[in-house]
Formats: structure tokens, C-alpha cells, sequence
């Protein structure tokens, strides 16, 4: 854990990828705390890992990466961190994101870019980066992040790290600060599946405190990707595969190369590839970026100069103070999001956009599970391009469209991983997705355990 902070503190200066490095006292404390408790034991026990600053804490500061929570300190930890705390890790920061988790490229940080240890002049994908980053810089074997909308495994690909994305409700939303609450959800980052099944074992399950944590029982993943068979463990497996994702337009050639190696090398492992169609695909960035901005606005109601972190120094009255607040505190891609929110929320353009957009989420649901009933899983590219320049996409639409393979999954509230699967011509990490139906995770885990 001391080499881990050292690395942190190191590296900063060229990553910028975390917001908060523990200092030496509360490193101690932990170590100390740790060394009197019964979870000194257990596979987790003493291993140093990070947090995404979107996921409250007690032992430091939460910023959410913005200037709206200068001086918050929460009074609780989130119960990902409670959970992974209860069994024997050490934070040993909290990382860089976009902020309030709006973007692809943790460009959006109040605190600075974040950039890509594989080349410090590339992003490191968003909104998670910094999580994804510190362990492809070997700061830390594993992170938290959390995915709207692909902030996991997008990042995870950027960084050539694996990225798990759970079931929408396996793991608690409480202490995770809300940026779309029916999409946001917590997950994993490590070198390996197997890391990322120790890492979900801990943190999944029901938690009374998130009113949509689903009540299922939480599987031993780590014990079920022992148990697969060394010799063509996918045997009877069918993995599906959507033509119309690899013919998109704007796909680096290089990413649909590696993807379809993916698939002959799953192929090998004894899967049977199928063709499979996602005939509303397409609908799928113009839902997600009406339905996320809504509730992003609704949730970010609550920043009133008030209640938490950051008031502006100058007002004469009330409202002035809540306006100029949210005015200073908030950075442009979030302004833009609660004015889009907003705008889709209000009377005379509900219909047109917001309930339109909530008749497509269904249509992407339900695409997946026809697909799912010809394939166990299904494989795509989890992004249509290697890690861009920092600063190269000015144009937010040009952002948003970096998300096309990852958001039809959180619309369905579905499980995937993303995994490395090669690289491009200039030595940029490039990203396999797997897909599964509802809590398939162990599935997701041990297809990507026997792939690695
Ligand atoms: N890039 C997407 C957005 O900006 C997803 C971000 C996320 O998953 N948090 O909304």
C-alpha cells in the first residue's frame, strides 16, 4: 500500500490521475486499523486500491471532479467503498473523472485532464480515466469506477486494462453521487477477469439503502472461473456477433481487426459464433443523451450553494445566490447537460423528446433479448476508435458519438466486460465487449478468464 501511494505521488505529475492521494497519517491509520481487525484475512486483505471521486467517503474528500463540492467532506462512505473496506483493502486515493461523470475522455475534470500512461498525449477515455489509468500505470492492482453510459469499459479499452459493468442493481447505489440514477451503476477495473470476480464477490448484493438494489443472490465468481474446464472451456457456448457493429462507419480498421481475432479466438476456446441483429442500435446515443441529461438535471437540483461544498462570495439576495453558485461551481459540459435536461423535461417537449426516448429504451431492451435468445453472450468493439489526442475532440457531439457500443447496454441495464484484444499501429490498447443477459456476470467473467 506504501509503494502503491508512492507510485501515485510519483506519477501524478504526468497522469494526473488521481484527485486525492492518502496522506502518510491516514494511511497509517488505515494500516494500523487493519492490522487489529479480523479482516486481516481473505483475499482482499491489505491489497491497495482506488476509488473514482464520484463514490463518497469518509476518510477523504468527494469532489465528483467539481468545483460545486469544494470543502465537502461526506459524513458517510458509499457501500462499495463500506463493502471493500469490510474486507481488507486500502484506499489509497480517489480518481480523476469527468465531472459529475458527463463525458468520454476525463477532458471535463475541474481538476485537469487526465491522461493515458500508454501515451501521455492521449486521453485515457472517460468518465472513470483516472481509475482505469492508475492501474494501467501499475499504481494499484484494482479500482472503482462507475458507468452511465460506458465509463467503465470505454476507459477500460483506452488503458488496455479489463472493466467490468454489473447488472444494473447488483451493486448499491448509495454513496455513488447520482448523475443518471436509472443508468448509473458501480464497477470494477483490474488487470484480469479473475481480479475483477474477487473485486464484484465483495461488492455485489442486495443493499436495503438503494431502493432499486436488486434481491438476488450473489454467486462465488472467483470459485465458478476455477471450475471452468482447461480444454475448450467455452464448448456450447454461442457468442453473437452484429455484422452492422463491425460495418459501422467512423470503425478504426485496426479495432474491427482485433475484434474479429477476439472472435476466432473465442472460436478456438470452443464457442460458436452466430450473426446476430440489433436493429435499433443506431437509436441508441440520440435515447441516451435525451434520458441521461434528464435526470442529470433533476439530480443536480440539489447543488444550491446550500446544502453541499461550494456558495459564490458575492449575492445580494436568495435567488442570486443560488444562480450565481451553479453559475461559478458547475463547468460547461454540466451546464450543458441540466440546459439539454431541462429543455427535454418541459411542457410541450416531453412528448416529443423524453417519452420518445423512454418507446426506444424499450425497443433496446428488446433487441438484446432477441438477440439473447441465439447466443449466450455477444461481442462487439467497445469503442470505434483508439485513445484520441487530449483536446482533439472540441465538438461534444463528437464525444458523444465515441459512445455508440457501450450505451444500448445501460439502456437495457445489462452486464458487460470489456477486455484488452490488441493493439493499434501506433501501440494504442484496444477493447473487446462481451455482453450478457441479466446478473450473467459469472458467464461475462469466465469467457473473459478463459480469453486471458
Ligand atoms: N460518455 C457518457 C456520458 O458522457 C457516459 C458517461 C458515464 O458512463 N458516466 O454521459
Amino acid at each position: 500500500a506504501r509503494a502503491a501511494c508512492e507510485r501515485a505521488h510519483a506519477l501524478q505529475p504526468t497522469l494526473n490521475a488521481f484527485i486525492t492521494i492518502a496522506d502518510d497519517a491516514t494511511l497509517a491509520a488505515r494500516l494500523t486499523e487493519l492490522a487489529g481487525a479480523s479482516q486481516a484475512s481473505g483475499p482482499l486483505a491489505g491489497i491497495p486500491i482506488a476509488h473514482k471521486d464520484l463514490f463518497c467517503t469518509t476518510e477523504f474528500p468527494t469532489t465528483a471532479a467539481s468545483k460545486m463540492l469544494d470543502g465537502y467532506h461526506s459524513p458517510f462512505d458509499a457501500t462499495v467503498v463500506t463493502r471493500l473496506k469490510a474486507a481488507g483493502t486500502v484506499t489509497v486515493g480517489k480518481t480523476n473523472l469527468d465531472e459529475f461523470a458527463m463525458g468520454s475522455a476525463n477532458a471535463h475534470s475541474y481538476f485537469g485532464p487526465c491522461r493515458n500512461p500508454w501515451a501521455t498525449d492521449r486521453v485515457p477515455g472517460g468518465s472513470s480515466g483516472g481509475s482505469a489509468a492508475a492501474v494501467a500505470a501499475g499504481i494499484v492492482p484494482a479500482a472503482t469506477g462507475t458507468d452511465t453510459g460506458g465509463s467503465v469499459r470505454q476507459p477500460a479499452a483506452h488503458c488496455g486494462v479489463t472493466g467490468l459493468k454489473p447488472t444494473y442493481g447488483l451493486v448499491s447505489r448509495w454513496g455513488m453521487i447520482a448523475y443518471a440514477s436509472s443508468f448509473d451503476q458501480a464497477g470494477v477495473f483490474a488487470r484480469t477477469a479473475e481480479d475483477c470476480a474477487l473485486l464484484l464477490h465483495t461488492i455485489a448484493g442486495f443493499d436495503p439503502l438503494d431502493s432499486t438494489s436488486a434481491a438476488v443472490d450473489v454467486p462465488d465468481y472467483a470459485a465458478a472461473l476455477a471450475a471452468i474446464a482447461t480444454d475448450r472451456p467455452l464448448a456450447g457456448w454461442r457468442i453473437g456477433v452484429a455484422q452492422s457493429f463491425l460495418a459501422a462507419d467512423g470503425l478504426q480498421p485496426e479495432v474491427r481487426d482485433a475484434v474479429l481475432a477476439a472472435a476466432r479466438r473465442y472460436e478456438q476456446l470452443g464457442a460458436t459464433l452466430v450473426d446476430i441483429h440489433l436493429p435499433q442500435a443506431e437509436l441508441a446515443i440520440p435515447a441516451y443523451y435525451v434520458l441521461a441529461p434528464a435526470e442529470a438535471s433533476s439530480n443536480l437540483a440539489r447543488y444550491d450553494g446550500v446544502r453541499y461544498g461550494y456558495r459564490t462570495a458575492h449575492y445580494d439576495d436568495l435567488f442570486e445566490m443560488y444562480t450565481r453558485t451553479r453559475a461559478e461551481g458547475f463547468g460547461w459540459e454540466v451546464k450543458r447537460r441540466i440546459l439539454m435536461g431541462t429543455y427535454v423535461l418541459s411542457a410541450g417537449y416531453y412528448d416529443a423528446y423524453t417519452r420518445k426516448a423512454q418507446q426506444v429504451r424499450r425497443l433496446i431492451t428488446d433487441d438484446y433479448r432477441n438477440a439473447f435468445a441465439a447466443c449466450d453472450l455477444i461481442l462487439t468493439p467497445v469503442t470505434p476508435t483508439t485513445a484520441w489526442r487530449v483536446g482533439e475532440k472540441s465538438d461534444p457531439v463528437e464525444e458523444y458519438l465515441a459512445d455508440v457500443f457501450t450505451i444500448g447496454v445501460n439502456l437495457a441495464g445489462l452486464p458487460a466486460i470489456a477486455h484488452p484484444c490488441g493493439f493499434d499501429g501506433a501501440g494504442l490498447p484496444i477493447g473487446a465487449q462481451l455482453i450478457a443477459p441479466h446478473f450473467g456476470e459469472a458467464k461475462l467473467l469466465a469467457a473473459v478468464h478463459a480469453y486471458q
